[in-house]
């Protein structure tokens, strides 16, 4: 069936039509048993349809078809692979099928977040706001840590046991944070979040200069559109935009031993 069911749970159940024209759905969450009798030419639908809805390959297929549109604008995830079946499914039913565009891009900026989180990289690592461009990220953090192993050492020699738990304790915060930077940084980032830092004025004109220099390739029932964005630097305007990707790579090159 080209619908799911919702449990009680919240579960969404896939729905397969017995010969009989029921449906005899088994939540795998909270193991609920349902008996839809939609009987032959599903005049029981109307009861059971409040808690249905079409499932993604379907909801493709008959949002076309029933609005007709031009344009379907797809993610470029998993709802793509669902797409490219409902394109096929469409185009045998000879359903229309809009030009579907999927605008496959990085979106690289320095929001709230990542000001906090650079700023506490700054601090722990002793760096200046070039080093995180520079390409030699790596090299200074691990020479901090050097640092951090050295003093460890000795306070074990030493037998200072409040020592050891400094540098220990700095050491560990140190390793997490570098954890969550990396996190942060290889986050795709939520429109929301996009909303919260930047007006919306400026994001519409930033994308409006990207969809002018894009990249637009064919791919089978799409077209993908590749035009990376580097927002202003309004949070951390000590770091150029244009350094971005670098910044990027740079976090994500960090190891944590
Ligand atoms: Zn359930």
């Amino acid at each position: 069936m080209p619908f799911w069911y919702e449990c009680e749970c919240g579960a969404k159940l896939d729905l397969f039509l017995d010969s009989d024209a029921s449906c005899k759905p088994v939540c795998p969450g909270c193991k609920k048993e349902y008996h839809l009798a939609l009987k032959p030419d599903f005049e029981n639908l109307e009861k059971y349809y409040w808690k249905m809805d079409f499932n993604a390959v379907s909801r493709n297929i008959i949002m076309a078809q029933g609005l007709g549109d031009t344009i379907f604008v797809s993610g470029s995830g998993g709802s793509s692979i669902y797409g490219c079946i409902s394109d096929r499914i469409s185009k045998d039913l000879e359903f229309h099928r809009p030009i579907t565009l999927a605008w496959q891009s990085k979106d690289r900026y320095l929001g709230m977040a990542h000001k906090i989180i650079l700023r506490d990289l700054m601090k722990t690592f002793s760096l200046i706001s070039e080093d995180f461009s520079s390409g030699f990220l790596k090299e200074k953090i691990e020479k901090k840590f050097n640092e951090l192993s050295a003093n460890l050492k000795d306070s074990k020699e030493r037998d200072s046991r409040e020592d050891l738990e400094y540098w220990s304790g700095l050491q560990n915060s140190a390793k997490n944070l570098l954890v969550f930077s990396r996190n942060l940084f290889a986050t795709t980032p939520s429109f929301i979040d996009l909303l919260a830092n930047y007006r919306s004025d400026t994001t519409i004109k930033i994308w409006e200069n990207a969809l002018d220099t894009q990249e637009v390739h064919e791919y089978g029932y799409m077209y993908q559109i590749r035009s990376d964005i580097n927002y202003p630097g309004i949070f951390f305007p000590e770091i150029d935009p244009a350094s971005f990707p670098e910044l990027y790579t740079a976090i994500d090159n960090v190891g944590v031993n």
